[in-house]
């Protein structure tokens, strides 16, 4: 009886090892023909002034909209695309796609605003990467002012590449943000050595910060940091008012959260944020 049921259990593991594997490889050619299959989309976070007056950029925000499975978040088919090789495509594709879109943007809406790319790591050491998004401004049309390419701290471990890489994207007139800022292991002396222009606080610092002495702490002291290092600051994940309060004495920041808005499909922006100029 025993050997038996450890015959089963078993069994029974390895089979769901082999199904995860299958599983695995299954996605991955579902994501190389939904890439083919031109499946992928942007959707669009706007950020806000404090008061929520005034609209000051995008963030572009990949998803894959499978013909059976419905969207899905970039949580769940980025990793297999990094893996694979998959996520240069992908990269590619965002990166054309967000410049293209923010281009038409201005052109037909008056939209000027800078429209944020996040970066995968493995697409920001690629070798002449600033080539590469160079090409991509040229052949959309669309100023290096008005381009936020968002990386993580974690992508910065290679000081000496990285800010090579990060000054001549910088010479372009691109902006650089670091994005999930403090949930990474950045050296204070290379945030005063790599040209950032904005810190994005994480939104794991502001979930709580109505509560927690020591989030406000964080908050507050990122906040003054960034001030004195010359670069903007932006709070992501704004879902209440209460959150929001805490951050409004911060004139110059810049708020990204479900608060404010979720983000959009391309659509919904033209239809929110420049309704007169589409419909001329
Ligand atoms: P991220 O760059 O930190 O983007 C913010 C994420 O938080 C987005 O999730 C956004 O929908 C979500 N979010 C925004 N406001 C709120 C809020 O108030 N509350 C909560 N709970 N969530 C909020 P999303 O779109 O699922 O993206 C997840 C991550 O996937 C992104 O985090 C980014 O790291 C990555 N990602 C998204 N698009 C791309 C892309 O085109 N390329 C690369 N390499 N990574 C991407
Ligand atoms: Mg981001
Ligand atoms: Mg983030
Ligand atoms: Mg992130």
């Amino acid at each position: 009886e025993v050997k038996k049921n450890f015959k089963n259990g078993y069994q029974f593991y390895t089979k769901s090892l082999n199904e995860h594997l299958e599983e695995k490889l299954e996605l991955e050619s579902e994501l190389r023909r939904g890439i083919a299959n031109n499946e992928l989309v942007l959707h669009y976070q706007p950020k806000f002034s404090v008061d929520g007056e005034v609209v000051l950029g995008m963030e572009a925000l990949v998803r894959w909209q499978h013909p059976q499975r419905g969207l899905i978040p970039p949580g769940l088919f980025l990793p297999i695309a990094e893996e694979t090789g998959l996520i240069f495509d992908i990269g590619t594709w965002v990166l054309k796609k967000a410049c293209s879109q923010m281009k038409t943007w201005q052109d037909k809406g008056g939209l000027q605003i800078p429209i944020a790319v996040n970066l995968s790591s493995q697409q920001f050491h690629q070798l002449n990467f600033e080539q590469h998004i160079q090409s991509i401004l040229v052949d959309t049309g669309l100023e290096p002012k008005f381009l936020e390419l968002e990386i993580t701290e974690s992508m910065m471990m290679d000081a000496k590449t990285s800010t090579l890489t990060l000054q001549k994207l910088s010479n372009l007139g691109v902006k650089i943000s670091l994005d999930d800022f403090g949930t990474g292991y950045s050296s204070l002396s290379y945030l005063k050595q790599f040209p950032i222009n904005r810190l994005k606080i994480d939104r794991s610092f502001i979930m709580d910060i109505t509560n927690n002495e020591h989030d406000k702490a964080i908050v507050s002291t990122i906040i003054s940091m960034a001030k004195h290092l010359n670069m903007e600051v932006t709070a992501e994940g704004i879902e209440t008012k209460d959150q929001l309060d805490f951050l409004l004495p911060n004139k110059s920041m810049e708020i990204q959260g479900y608060y404010f808005s979720k983000p959009l499909t391309a659509e919904d922006v033209e239809i929110h944020y420049m309704r007169r100029a589409v419909l001329e």
